[in-house]
């Protein structure tokens, strides 16, 4: 059979990655990535971008964390290479605080970022009104560079990438043999994906370049996230609220919080405010599914609906997504040999 032809749609972080993995499993594959954004213009190059796992509650624990594995073993080595300046890749110590002790002490994830560990008293004098603390280092991509050298990437390996909005899968048929969605919350509307949902996070992308650690609120809604040019500050979780528009009282609201945590943030400057929503469902869409129309076959890879956790667990993701495209890519030859699709 010919090079299969793959259209990949999407071109945030999952959609990129997936692409990259595709190419990497199936080098004669001829893979397109189809997205009406690129950066700096996707959900993706709003995000913190911090390697601390999101939970799915739909998706087994032990799954969830071999996705988180896959992509701190993925990060950590372009860390500790020439390449991660460019790819906007960098180790970050810091703290997760919480007002009272939580019931779980010990994170699923525990054993994939480095050095977990309690808080000691020392550490957590910084932060009077909290009792417990957890202490790691993991990874942040600064998102924009990152998706900037996902696409490099892919161009030196062949890739096209065209802009364009796909209003439906079936418009891909006559030139490509495989589809993979990875259009986040545009699933919503693609494949009229109803368990899929906005969850409308805000932030604050400040100039503070004396602040170097982490600092998280275990609720997970007020954090200071170091990156190598700016600090993200958050947040909000909005669910169901689908505004791309920053609000004002919100702003206010974060830069107060962070000050709460941080009081040298009171001196930040160049404050810039970004809204991104949140593709979110009890559990990522990482299936394979065959539309059927007129007795006509196209084969789709789902993979979108990542939440709040696309950055932590997107490598693990693209994996399992390029292990699907390569079984629709069996199923193509055994058709082409008389069995059924
Ligand atoms: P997107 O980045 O939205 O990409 C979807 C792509 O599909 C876009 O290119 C879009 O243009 C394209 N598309 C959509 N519909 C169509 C169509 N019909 N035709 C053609 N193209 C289409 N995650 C973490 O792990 N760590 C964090 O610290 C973190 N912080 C976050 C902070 C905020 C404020 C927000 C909003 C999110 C955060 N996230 C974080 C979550 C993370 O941003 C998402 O999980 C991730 O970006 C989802 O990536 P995606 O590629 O699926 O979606």
């Amino acid at each position: 059979m010919a090079a299969p032809k793959v259209a990949v749609v999407g071109a945030g972080v999952i959609g990129l990655s997936t692409a990259l993995c595709i190419v990497e499993t199936c080098p004669s594959c001829s893979v397109t990535v189809l997205s009406d954004q690129f950066s700096p213009n996707t959900t993706s190059d709003v995000a913190a971008g911090m390697l601390i796992p999101h939970m799915y509650p739909g998706t087994p624990i032990h799954v969830q964390k071999q996705w988180f594995k896959e992509t701190f073993t993925y990060l950590f080595a372009i860390s500790n290479s020439a390449e991660a300046s460019e790819a906007g890749i960098h180790l970050v110590s810091g703290w997760q605080v919480f007002k009272s002790t939580p019931k779980e002490e010990l994170p699923f994830w525990s054993d994939a970022v480095l050095g977990f560990r309690p808080m000691s008293e020392a550490e957590l004098q910084k932060f009077p009104q909290y009792q417990f603390g957890q202490a790691f280092t993991t990874l942040k991509c600064d998102c924009p560079p990152y998706l900037l050298w996902l696409e490099k990437r892919l161009k030196t390996t062949g890739v096209q990438m065209y802009n364009r909005k796909v209003s439906d899968l079936w418009e891909l048929h006559s030139d490509y043999d495989i589809i993979v969605n990875c259009t986040g919350i545009g699933a919503h509307q693609l494949v009229g994906d109803k368990k899929l949902f906005p969850v409308r996070g805000q932030v604050l992308k400040v100039y503070a370049p004396w602040v170097k650690n982490f600092i998280r609120d275990g609720d997970g809604l007020t954090y200071i996230y170091p990156g190598i040019h700016r600090v993200t500050l958050g947040g909000t979780r909005e669910k169901d609220n689908w505004s791309l528009s920053p609000d004002s009282g919100t702003t206010k609201d974060i830069f107060d919080r962070c000050c709460s945590l941080e009081p040298s943030l009171q001196e930040a400057q160049d404050i810039k405010v970004k809204v991104g929503l949140r593709p979110s469902r009890q559990r990522v869409r990482l299936q394979k599914e065959v539309l059927s129309q007129g007795g006509v076959k196209l084969l789709v890879v789902h993979n979108y609906g990542h939440g709040a956790g696309g950055f932590s667990v997107h490598r693990g993701t693209a994996k399992e997504a390029a292990r699907l495209v390569g079984e629709c890519i069996g199923a193509l030859q055994g058709s082409l040999s008389g069995a059924k699709l």
